[in-house]
């Protein structure tokens, strides 16, 4: 076939933290020795109640066709939550169940852009934001927050960064990779810029349960604002639910039922039993996450206090998610025994797996070259082996 296909798609670059993981993951069947804390997996199980409300749901035969939105009895379950956890007032007809919290952010911005609609996305970002919103037309104008403020935007860098064509911002808070999160004052001064400038928001809030000594507060929370955002939330990392691929949603009314419509032409609705697991996860009480976010405490002090003898310049300690967004430039113009010069964290990366068998994500696939990313959402022996292995993999150049 010689006939072009779609420009659109062709313009987007294939996401790294995917690509990473599914190489480290074939080269482990394959049986290489490879330690990969590229994506942001947690390692612990499925927690048993999600799993057995799954299976309760196969049993009672709950595989046929839901509604596009998803099953009514969910939805509520998650206008449950987001009152409980965030103080949110939403309608079941505001909540849309989707495969994951990555296709509610195509749906939320396939609701709201236009060809030629500028999106802005605070830098560093996680890898999918800038090509979601090139795939459907937009053009994403960053901006750079700062190592100095903690990797977060001000109300004055959002107010400069603002167009006429600017629709909307798509905020990650806690923020992958750089853990960052906002306070409620700093989220009132962006917000005031949101509401004067007439902006859409888009508040990825996946990692809201892993904050480490901070508050966690929604976008959608402050006056004005829940008529303008769109809550992207799902339970991959809070509930360990990966591979389920389920998430939410939670919009004003008109929106919902535009992503509505939009589901119930691409996809139909997220898998039923998966939805029927989220409810499980809705009702099982907290201790678990409890559980978790205590682990990733106690494993982020680890990484830091390894990775802060490695490294010239030690990493910020992130205040939320499970990463560790570290710097690695000091390294840059130095040779591999074999010669090669690393030129920037794409190179230092490929060095790191193919001469170490350590996994880890290029700062660059998040807008900012001088960083890798480590995901701790991994086991004790797994970030004990990484360091080594990184520290081993630093030494070597000269
Ligand atoms: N969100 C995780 C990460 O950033 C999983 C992979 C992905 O979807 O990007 O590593």
């Amino acid at each position: 076939m010689t006939r072009p296909l779609s420009n659109r798609t062709q313009n987007i670059a294939a996401s790294l933290t995917v690509a990473i993981d599914t190489l480290a993951k074939q080269m482990i069947a394959e049986g290489k020795d490879v330690v990969s804390l590229g994506a942001g997996e947690p390692d612990f199980a499925t927690p048993e109640p999600i799993r057995t409300a799954a299976c309760k749901a196969i049993n009672e035969g709950k595989t046929r066709y839901t509604a596009p939105v998803g099953i009514l009895e969910v939805r509520k379950a998650v206008c449950e939550k987001l009152l409980r956890d965030n103080g949110l007032h939403y309608k079941p007809e505001q909540i849309i169940m989707t495969s994951g919290a990555k296709h509610a952010v195509f749906n939320a911005l396939a609701a709201l852009i236009n060809p030629g609609d500028e999106v802005i996305i605070p830098a560093p970002y996680w890898v999918t934001y800038p090509e979601l919103v090139k795939w459907l037309g937009g053009s994403p104008i960053f901006i750079q927050g700062l190592r100095e403020n903690d990797f977060k935007i001000t109300a004055n860098q959002l107010e400069a960064a603002c167009t006429e064509r600017t629709k909307a911002i798509l905020l990650n808070n806690p923020c992958n990779p750089t853990g960052s999160v906002y306070s409620r004052e700093e989220l009132a001064s962006l917000v005031k810029v949101i509401i004067a400038k007439d902006l859409y928001c888009i508040s990825d809030e996946v990692y809201e349960y892993f904050v480490y000594n901070k508050e966690f507060v929604s976008a959608a929370a402050f006056e004005g604002m829940e008529e303008r955002t769109i809550v992207v939330n799902g339970f991959s990392k809070s509930h360990c639910m990966t591979g389920w691929r389920i998430g939410y949603d939670a919009a004003p009314e008109s929106i919902a039922k535009i992503i509505g419509k939009i589901q119930g032409q691409a996809t139909h609705h997220p898998s039923n039993v998966a939805q029927y697991a989220a409810l499980g996860a809705l009702g099982m009480g907290m201790s678990e996450v409890e559980k978790m976010r205590a682990a990733f405490l106690k494993r982020r002090n680890y990484m830091l206090e390894r990775t802060a003898r490695i490294l010239k310049t030690p990493a910020k300690a992130p205040d939320g998610a499970f990463y560790l967004f570290a710097p690695v430039n000091d390294f840059y113009g130095k040779k591999t025994p074999d010669g090669k010069t690393i030129n920037g964290s794409v190179e230092l990366c490929q060095y790191l797996l193919e001469s170490e068998g350590l996994a880890i994500v290029p700062g660059a696939a998040f807008g900012d070259d001088t960083c890798v990313r480590f995901s701790y959402a991994a086991s004790d022996d797994m970030l004990q082996k990484a360091c080594d292995r990184f520290e081993r993999g630093l030494n070597k150049l000269i």
